[in-house]
């Protein structure tokens, strides 16, 4: 029995690596599970799983969730430092970071610090600050299991394989809801539009990230650090179906392909149930009944954040910090209507070029590369109003 943590229990992700759970009760309990701000499925989470633990970001929510909880056997915290206090919690064996953006990366420092394995779905934590918690993971012989499903696929063309055989990998990226548009169709885009993915069900967050390819960008970052690959080794191609998760290529010219119906619960079940496979009842896919797939080169110059994270990945240092934090601000002025879909990447750009570089960041470092950033970012949106 794994005995696990969700950091972000009440998003989308959160909310499937319940259901993965559900389906699993000999093979899974639930320890702890924190949430933001979602008060009401946060609750009904804790009455349905009984973690010994529950905790809400929000201070304010605290007594909300501690008075609906009071007749069970369930402790209740509140507050940012007690999420990451709990990380060493000797009850916990894996922890699933399911929270969005910057927030995860203390509570996932913490949680390599306890030695606790961890299923990666927060990627930003790696693209902030990737160097610090590879370092840290070596340390503390912390495995690193990702749930994001392009990373999983290669995390699974790699088993048995030696490392040092791997020529490059290829990402595959659905392109999003405006693949093939132009820049002046791109220019007119709307918040309902851009929230709408063609395959996958998601947050917000990510599924405007991944109209923008935002999200790709973020990807490649993700995969040089969990891979140990060279910038030069990563590729990206579009694939709009979405049914090849990603690929490896070997030295030999050999290439290996991962593939399965666009379903999150596939990558999340494949990495809390590591090393084995667990049988399941989700759908099937049927080449037979499926046609066509198709790939092509990604748009870099209508989508510039993809561009920009090439930058940032031949860059180094802390400018996927700054690209993060920026985005973060964007994203929201986007979906706050504040914003076109094309200022995007533009301001993630011009704070780029504004924050100072720094090649060797430490963790102070980071903190303060991302604030700076926020800040530039705010500031360049309040002049446009
Ligand atoms: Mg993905």
């Amino acid at each position: 029995m794994k005995r696990i943590a969700i950091l972000g229990s009440t998003g989308s992700i959160g909310q499937q690596t319940l259901d993965v759970i559900a389906r699993n009760p000999d093979l899974f309990s639930v320890e702890l599970l924190t949430a933001n701000n979602n008060v009401d499925i946060l609750i009904g989470q804790a009455k349905r799983f009984q973690p010994n633990v529950v905790i809400i970001s929000n201070e304010e929510k605290y007594p909300l969730v501690r008075e609906a909880l009071a007749d069970y056997p369930i402790k209740v915290y509140a507050g940012h430092s007690a999420i990451a206090q709990s990380m060493s919690m000797a009850s916990i064996d894996t922890v699933v970071t399911a929270m969005v953006g910057f927030s995860g990366l203390i509570p996932t420092i913490q949680a390599i610090k306890a030695g606790k394995q961890i299923c990666l779905a927060n990627k930003e934590t790696l693209v902030v600050a990737g160097d610090l918690i590879t370092r840290l993971s070596l340390e503390n012989r912390v495995e690193i299991l990702p749930i994001d499903s392009e990373h999983s696929a290669i995390f699974q063309c790699l088993t048995g394989e030696d490392e040092a055989s791997v020529e490059k990998i290829i990402l595959t990226c659905s392109g999003g809801p405006f693949h093939g548009k132009s820049r002046e169709e791109l220019a007119g885009v709307t918040v309902r539009e851009a929230l709408k993915h063609p395959n996958w069900d998601m947050g917000a967050k990510i599924t405007i990230d991944s109209a923008t390819l935002m999200n790709k960008g973020f990807e490649i970052i993700e995969a040089k650090w969990l891979f140990g690959l060279q910038p030069s080794q990563i590729e990206v191609v579009v694939h709009p179906q979405s049914i090849i998760h990603s690929m490896v290529q070997f030295c030999d010219g050999s290439i290996k392909a991962q593939l399965g119906i666009p379903d999150m619960r596939m990558p999340i079940q494949f990495a809390l149930a590591y090393p084995i496979r667990i049988k399941n009842e989700l759908p099937r896919f049927r080449f037979s009944e499926f046609g066509t797939f198709t790939f092509t080169a990604p748009d870099t110059k209508n989508f510039r954040n993809l561009a920009l994270s090439y930058e940032a990945l031949y860059k180094g240092g802390n400018l996927a910090c700054v690209l993060n934090a920026a985005n973060e601000i964007t994203v929201k002025a986007f979906l706050e209507g504040q914003i076109s879909f094309l200022d995007m990447p533009a301001i993630n750009e011009k704070v780029m070029e504004s924050v100072g570089f720094i090649a060797s960041p430490d963790l102070e470092d980071y903190l303060e590369s991302d604030r700076e950033a926020r800040l530039l970012a705010n500031e360049i949106i309040r002049e446009k109003k």
